[in-house]
């Protein structure tokens, strides 16, 4: 495949950003499934795809075979691939049964992966169709999780996208609501809601809600707030019932969470003296526990690889709040406007990079021999045989990393991979 990168474009806020097209590596949408199925408790989902679809969940989530699962995989074999056998039928019989053994179930995911694209069976159809032969005490949503030309963190995005249009809708009248969308974990989602109470704001939802009956309504009066800087189509989505968005850095280090609960402060005309003493405890402890961290990482070269589009915020917190410089910063997608809070706190000059040419970045990455590498894990073991240091990203999105008292776990994952080489070296 052939790479090429565009002229760089420098941002208003002297960031520059490069765009660079070719040969990527980055895990597929599925992978959301991983920490969805976590968050809303009764719903599950059932990927349509092949045995090698089947694998990557079942590794990436580690298999709890002594548990009831909330995912499985409905395997696309040889005689549906011939048409020998009516998909259609095969999945409907797979659900029925799946729903007969599985009353817990109020909400059911079928998602799409490579494969069934491929053959190009149309899932929301068969969502429709099973919908209204379940109804009312499951409902059946479809979106794709596959891997071609996304990233992983998309599968989340269009799992949310999904869930917007079922949303019920709040009356005309009814007063401005706030709405937190992105899966944090509920641990995160407890502290914000804590947060926002002592603000005095005391009607905040969050989408995904975790039972499928507590979903929020949604309408012109709702103000959103994003707390995951991918959701792309399910912020379109959002906007389509009238939603607006609440423009913020994103919650991450006590920077971001400060500054993304002033955007929600700010538009709610929160009083200035309100707000800080709600968050001056929180801030303080976030700040004692980056301390203890700040000397490892104070200086250190980082080097971002394209991968869960959380590197934006991820840079911005190392770079102002640790004292890390910054090397490259690579993204798979830049949403221009949801991340343009967090581009004017990057420092000038940083270089943002937009989309990936795998080996030319892993010349730049070699040639400028970073002290932390943020890559995907297929990446990882060629860069530490090299002797580079490196972190999985998608282990940002399994941990909670979001808000105050996280702030310290955060940094801790950076240095973490520092500490292991410094102790191999000895
Ligand atoms: Fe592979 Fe596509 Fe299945 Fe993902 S959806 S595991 S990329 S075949």
């Amino acid at each position: 495949m052939n790479a090429h990168a565009s002229i760089p474009a420098t941002a208003g806020c002297g960031v520059e950003i490069r765009q660079e097209y070719g040969q990527r590596a980055v895990f597929c949408g599925l992978t959301g499934i991983v920490w969805l199925h976590r968050k809303i408790q009764d719903a599950f989902f059932l990927v349509v795809g092949s045995r090698t679809c089947a694998h990557l969940i079942q590794s990436a989530a580690g298999v709890m075979i002594f548990a009831e699962p909330r995912f499985a995989t409905a395997i696309i074999d040889e005689r549906d691939l011939a048409g020998i056998a009516d998909m259609n039928d095969e999945l409907d019989r797979v659900v029925g049964r799946l729903i007969e053994r599985r009353p817990d179930i109020k909400l059911l995911f079928l998602v799409g992966s490579c494969p069934s694209e491929v053959i190009k069976l149309d899932l929301s159809r068969a969502a429709l169709r099973l919908s209204k032969s379940l109804a009312p005490d499951v409902r059946v949503l479809n979106y794709s999780g596959s891997g071609i030309e996304t990233t992983f963190t998309q599968g989340e995005d269009a799992c949310l996208a999904s869930l917007v249009p079922d949303l019920p809708s709040e009356p005309a009248e009814a007063a401005t609501s706030l709405l937190v969308v992105g899966a944090l974990a509920d641990v995160v989602e407890d502290q914000f809601a804590r947060l926002f109470a002592e603000m005095g704001l005391s009607d905040v939802r969050f989408l995904p809600a975790r039972r499928a009956n507590e979903m929020p309504a949604v309408g012109r009066n709702t103000r959103y707030l994003l707390a995951q800087p991918f959701l792309t189509d399910a912020a379109r989505a959002l906007e389509e019932r009238g939603a607006r968005r609440i423009s913020a850095p994103f919650p991450l280090g006590a920077e971001g969470t400060t500054r993304w609960l002033q955007a929600a402060a700010d538009a709610f005309g929160v009083d200035p003296k309100r707000f800080e003493v709600a968050t001056a405890p929180g801030r303080k402890r976030a700040s004692q526990s980056l301390d203890h961290y700040r000397e490892r990482l104070g200086g250190k070269r980082i080097f971002f690889f394209p991968d869960s589009q959380l590197e934006v915020p991820l840079a911005r917190f190392l770079s102002r709040e640790m004292g890390a410089e910054l090397v490259e910063v690579g993204t798979p997608y830049l949403h221009r406007a949801h991340l343009a809070d967090e581009l004017e706190l990057l420092p000038r000059g940083t270089i943002v990079n937009e989309g990936q040419s795998l080996d030319d970045q892993m010349d730049r990455c070699r040639a400028a021999k970073p002290d932390l590498t943020i890559c995907g894990l297929g990446l990882a073991n060629p860069l530490e045989a090299e002797g580079l240091s490196t972190k999985w990203s998608i282990e940002l999105l399994f941990t909670p990393i979001q808000g105050y008292d996280q702030a310290g776990d955060l940094a801790e994952l950076f240095c973490r991979p520092l500490v292991r080489r410094t102790r191999l070296e000895v």
